[in-house]
């Protein structure tokens, strides 16, 4: 347990009493009377929109755990715990873990006390019907309805492609570049150890977009789902990441302090 919230909470635990935003009288929780400055986040993104990074960002400033459905199914993997020995063997036969599985994950982990205040979700849910699930959840949990901040970060087609097909990665110490965005100082070499870099064989523009897609069309749903109840804030992820983080201070704040007048 102990190595789940340092796991998941390492950035709560950098960003704990950072919360520069907070005002005092908002979003107060009248059940257990604890502070309760921005809540759920759930985090929407293509791939390639940064939504690991932008997670990782917004869990430090606000000092609330970042979780990422990677992260913890890895966790229960390692811990062995019961779902973690399911996942293991479905994945073990080369299938993908089940909706019940993940949930059952995302439901122990965000009953631990470091997500009273909140946390942000990175790779959940995925569909309507795991939308729907978290809800349920969360009015079980809090013993009311919170809705739940849903920032969406829209990077254009193009701009997506070209962060993706521009990685580039060192085969020996597995860092990343973009040709594009972040060369290496040197054509097709890695800074570090001077290796020959390679592009991955899925992040060529026949599968990236094939990728870009898939996402679109599972997504599409889920943000209607939120959008008809005006619970998504979309943040144009197209500007300087200095930007794009300032539009979702605001779009986080201004959705938290909305929750709290219900
Ligand atoms: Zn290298």
């Amino acid at each position: 347990m102990k190595a789940l919230l340092l796991a998941a909470g390492a950035f709560a635990a950098e960003g704990s009493g950072v919360n520069r935003n907070f005002r005092p009288g908002n979003g107060v929780d009248a059940m257990s009377g604890i502070n309760i400055p921005v809540g759920p986040i759930v985090l929407l993104g293509a791939p390639g929109a940064g939504k690991g990074t932008q997670a990782k960002l917004i869990a430090g400033h606000y000092g609330i755990p970042h979780i990422s459905t990677g992260d913890i199914l890895r966790d229960n993997v390692a811990r062995g715990t019961d779902l973690g020995r399911k996942a293991k063997r479905v994945m073990e036969r080369g299938d993908l873990v089940s909706d019940d599985l993940v949930n059952g994950m995302v439901a122990d982990r965000i009953k631990q006390p470091d997500c009273d205040r909140g946390f942000v979700l990175d790779g959940f849910p995925r569909t309507v019907a795991q939308a729907e699930w978290l809800d349920r959840e969360l009015a079980a949990k809090a013993g009311e309805k919170k809705p739940t901040v849903v920032v969406d970060v829209e990077v254009s087609y193009n701009q997506l492609l070209q962060r993706l097909t521009g990685r580039r990665t060192c085969p020996v110490d597995g860092k990343i570049y973009n040709i594009y965005l972040q060369p290496p100082k040197t054509e097709g070499v890695c800074d570090v150890c001077g290796t020959q870099l390679f592009q991955r064989v899925d992040d060529t523009e026949e599968v990236i977009s094939e990728r870009l897609k898939s996402y679109e069309r599972q997504t599409k749903p889920l943000e209607e789902f939120y959008q008809k109840q005006a619970r998504l804030r979309c943040v144009n992820g197209d500007q300087p990441v200095e930007k794009v983080m300032a539009d979702m201070f605001r779009a986080i704040e201004g959705g938290a302090a909305a929750a709290g007048s219900e």
